[in-house]
């Protein structure tokens, strides 16, 4: 393997001199050893220091994966066969001495080069730009602070702060670890966790698996926490030798849709080949010139051939990308707006998304004793009261005990600034933090007499957590907080009013109806207990050695109000045929209680962890469709509830998470859902949606997006479709009826730039309708070009080309031909243009939908019509376009007649929308 190299800084002696005998067996050194080495320490590298560091080595990143290249992208749009072939008809018509033809031909394939090159560039650049909202973040100590970095930014010599669920950014040498265990599949693909520590190991050149306080990049922290020493980062890590085979989530891979499209525009080029083939022969045979039938073939294959179908998907993706990071919801896949619009489930968490997640604790119970806690917050302007008064002295020492269990047992910070406590940390440990001081615990105090020795971080699955503390010189007490039913199971004593005594069948009782009392009015419970142990055991004992035989202690009931807006987002839900779901790691009660007040409907009680214990997959299969709360869960459960509620395809499942465990269910989910203010990066980075806020409403908006971004694909490919169509036709009929072709090459670049291209973006981009999340969820098995998609296609491209091909033939009667070209040029483009007003709805006719809702979408219409009408007075421009002068009393009657094919449209929507008046709108 190669050696390990670490820049020299500036003359000083650098860290690759400790490297020199030692190779890459960071192992070997002890903890200190390796910080020396590097030259750092415990408090971490300053930041200037660290700045140095990232200018010398360069940015922490694999590799590979460049931005947009705007470059690379402008040339991509010279890779299309059909720019080939306009190029090659130009410079066959510069040949023939056409100059003008030929100029005109290689200007509009420029602009349209132009065009595509700033719809392909933006689309690529909103992309980037999210890549960088959602990139890693990891906790490094520099100068004694911690801070939270872009992983990009850590340097050699960092001291990573690490938790569980974080990302590993970097090789790293442990220095500290607390029960730390590390998930290395991304590295060695061997799936489960491997445990990790600070010792130094004595031999050399083991395998990577077996160097035990090494903890690389790209793997994860599975549980515990720890400390660790960078010494290697970019491509200067494990990971960085094997980049070629890290999975990387392409946020650009083609979406269902556009694969589907792409294979329709294949389709779409064959059959309009067909149709060019068919007329070309045609005019042969009729005797047209060569070159003008050339030309004129080539010029409607280049028109008709619908070859930016995926580039408007792109383009209204990424479109709903941008829209939804304004409203909180940054989205890792282009292809997730798409699913998003077909999501018929949302699977959510309860706490900080359907609550407030802020939690004040009101209840407390110890010693077979309720008191009731006052105070809003997490200030400790409150009190313990037992019917109102202030409790007696021999309840205050029980109320002592319970404070030092939810006091010691707890990693929050409350930091006071003119009579505002704002808290740092867990809302839950938050809550107990301040009630624990309310009940006369005294913080400075207990890691005065009982350092902390050890901590057992909270985690989903155990639902618990612990800190064990050195009480005298061999014994220890584990205090611990969490699910109270687990707790109390664990329990063989109490700590009852006489101290501690044995737990007697009806102390479990009177414990177990104060719990589902507290739970019934919507309080979230959490149990306290402790344990004596000896120093070894305490020191080396493991979560299932100390968590056992416990005293129990108390409970604590706390309210985290219902967020207001999530009961609107949820009947907005129940209105657009989504089905929302509760799962919620807390009791039964206390998530039937919450699940009411935000209008989540259940027939059944929650369904717990336990029962789908004992439920096979199938018969959960058939359930999953009735339930709407699931309580107790685990991270396991959630993904088999996903995976229940996918079974035969017909939902379309979005999943929400927050801990290291809910990765495999938010990866398993349609729509993986990150919470981004409580979640850890490796549910982060397993998500297609991070939720800024954690917020459920978020959710909702975002699905409103998502089908709103799939109508606008669909509107403007029917109205570029159509458009082909009617030019299709047009041309078809004419060279059947032996008339001169009605439209030049020039006249059929110009429309198809004119009208498809920029008009199109407008109506990609169009604002959604506000009734979207007034129907029901598209099927996800919809194709979006079914029979009415068609019907409608066909119905506007008649009226389209029928006008035009009306308007030639009627002037043909009395002008030369250069005369009728002129006008039916013009009104097929008024009549192009115009449609696309009508375009924005495929059920609510024009006047129902605000024009300037759409600025762009006026704007490009009005300087294209007056870019015509111009052309009809402007002798260079005619000349470019091939238009003689008309009349303006004629302009005017082609305006009118263009408005033919929108009118009629908007008459079929009102027929159509008659029978229909009042109920739900359906497209
Ligand atoms: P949810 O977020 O759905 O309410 P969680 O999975 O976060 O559920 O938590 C499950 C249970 O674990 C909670 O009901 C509570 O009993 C316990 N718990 C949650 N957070 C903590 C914590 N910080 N310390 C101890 N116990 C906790
Ligand atoms: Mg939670």
């Amino acid at each position: 393997m190669s050696k390990v190299t670490i820049l020299a800084h500036n003359g000083r002696p650098g860290p690759e001199e400790a490297l020199m005998g030692g190779g890459e067996n960071w192992h070997t050194r002890s903890g200190a050893e390796a910080l020396l080495a590097l030259h750092s320490v415990t408090d971490g590298l300053s930041t200037s220091e660290a700045a140095r560091r990232l200018e010398i080595e360069g940015e922490n990143k694999i590799a590979g994966g460049n931005g947009p290249n705007p470059f690379g992208i402008f040339l991509a749009q010279f890779t299309s066969l059909m720019i080939w072939v306009l190029i090659a008809a130009g410079a066959l018509s510069g040949i023939m001495g056409q100059l003008t033809d030929a100029l005109a031909i290689m200007a509009v394939v420029l602009l349209h080069a132009l065009v595509g090159f700033y719809q392909e560039y933006s689309a690529e650049n909103s992309i980037a730009a999210l890549k960088k909202l959602t990139s890693p973040q990891a906790k490094v100590k520099r100068g004694g602070v911690v801070l939270a970095i872009p992983a990009s930014a850590v340097v050699s010599g960092d001291i990573l702060v690490l938790e569980a669920g974080d990302l590993v950014a970097a090789d790293a040498r442990l220095l500290s670890a607390s029960s730390i265990t590390c998930s290395e599949a991304a590295l060695t693909g061997e799936s489960g966790v491997v445990e990790k520590h600070a010792a130094k190991l004595e031999r050399s050149g083991i395998p990577l698996a077996e160097r035990s306080n090494m903890i690389f990049m790209g793997t994860a922290i599975a549980s515990g926490s720890g400390r660790a020493v960078v010494v290697g980062t970019a491509m200067n890590t494990q990971l960085g030798r094997i980049a070629a085979l890290i999975q990387r989530a392409d946020a650009r891979a083609a979406t269902p849709l556009q694969k589907k499209l792409d294979a329709v525009g294949r389709m779409l080029v064959w059959a309009t080949l067909g149709i060019v083939v068919t007329l070309f022969l045609l005019g042969l045979w009729r005797g047209t010139p060569l070159l003008e039938l050339v030309l004129t073939s080539v010029s409607l294959a280049v028109a008709a051939v619908p070859e930016g179908l995926p580039a408007v998907v792109t383009v209204a993706l990424s479109i709903g990308v941008t829209r939804m990071a304004r409203r909180g919801a940054l989205v890792r896949r282009l292809s997730a707006v798409e699913t998003l619009g077909s999501t018929n489930v949302i699977c959510t968490d309860k706490t900080g998304t359907l609550t407030v997640g802020e939690m004040t604790v009101k209840a407390l119970y110890v010693a077979g004793q309720a008191y009731e806690v006052t105070g809003e917050g997490y200030g400790s302007d409150g009190r313990v009261l037992l019917a109102g008064s202030d409790p007696a002295r021999g309840q205050r020492a029980a109320l002592l005990m319970l404070g030092t269990a939810l006091v010691g047992c707890n990693n929050a910070h409350i930091a006071s600034h003119s009579g505002l406590s704002t808290l740092v940390g867990d809302p839950t440990e938050g809550a107990l933090l301040a009630a624990g001081i309310k009940a006369g615990a005294d913080r400075a105090n207990i890691d005065v007499t009982m350092p902390q020795l050890r901590e057992l971080p909270f985690d989903s699955d155990r639902k618990r957590s612990a800190v064990v503390r050195k009480v005298s010189d061999d014994l220890c007490r584990v205090l611990i907080n969490g699910a109270p039913g687990p707790l109390l199971a664990l329990s063989t004593h109490i700590f009852g009013r006489n101290g501690v005594q044995a737990l007697s069948d009806e102390d479990r009782v009177a414990i177990r109806s104060e719990i589902s009392g507290m739970a019934k009015q919507g309080l979230r419970v959490l149990g306290s207990a402790y344990r004596d142990v000896t120093l070894i055991l305490a020191e080396t004992g493991n979560v299932a050695a100390l968590e056992r035989e416990l005293v129990f202690v108390g409970l604590a009931g706390m309210y985290d109000p219902p967020r207001t807006e999530a009961k609107l987002s949820i009947a907005k839900c129940r209105d657009a045929g989504i089905r929302v779901i509760m799962i919620t790691g807390d009791h039964p009660e206390t998530a039937s209680a919450i699940a009411s007040e935000v209008g989540i409907v259940s027939a059944t009680a929650p369904m717990t962890g336990e029962n789908l214990d004992g439920m096979s997959d199938e018969k959960l299969a058939v359930i999953a469709p009735e339930i709407a709360v699931y309580a107790r869960v685990t991270a396991e459960h959630k993904f088999r509830i996903v995976r229940a509620l996918q079974v035969g395809g017909k939902n379309v499942v979005a999943m929400t998470g927050d801990g290291v465990n809910d990765a495999p269910a938010i990866k398993g989910a349609d729509i993986g859902i990150a919470m981004g203010k409580s979640g850890t990066e490796v549910t982060r980075q397993a998500a297609d949606v991070i939720l800024v806020d954690d917020n459920f409403q978020t959710i909702v908006a975002a699905v409103e997006q998502g089908r709103g971004i799939y109508d606008n694909i669909r509107k403007t490919l029917q109205y570029l479709l159509a458009g082909n169509a009617g030019e299709l036709m047009l041309m078809g009929v004419c060279v059947f009826a032996g008339l001169p072709a009605p439209l030049l090459p020039i006249h059929l670049l110009w429309i198809n730039l004119v009208t498809d291209g920029l008009p199109a973006l407008c109506l990609a981009g169009d604002p959604i309708d506000k009734d979207v999340m007034k129907r029901g969820p598209r099927p996800n098995s919809e194709n979006i070009m079914d029979a009415s998609f068609l019907i409608g296609m066909m119905i506007t491209g008649m009226l389209t080309g029928g006008v035009a091909l009306a308007v030639y033939v009627v002037t043909l009667q009395s002008h030369p031909v250069a005369v009728a070209r002129t006008y039916a040029f013009t009104v097929l483009v008024f009549a192009e243009l115009l449609r696309a007003f009508g375009a924005r709805s495929t059920i609510r006719p024009v006047w129902q939908i605000a024009l300037f809702t759409n600025r762009n979408l006026v704007f490009v219409v009005a300087l294209s019509v007056g870019l015509q009408v111009w052309s009809q007075h402007n002798d260079i421009l005619g000349t470019f376009l091939k238009s003689t002068s008309v009349p303006a009393a004629d302009c005017l009657g082609l305006l009118l007649a263009g408005c033919v094919p929108l009118a009629a449209i908007e008459l079929i929507k009102v027929v159509r929308g008659w029978p229909r008046r009042g109920k739900p709108l359906v497209s």
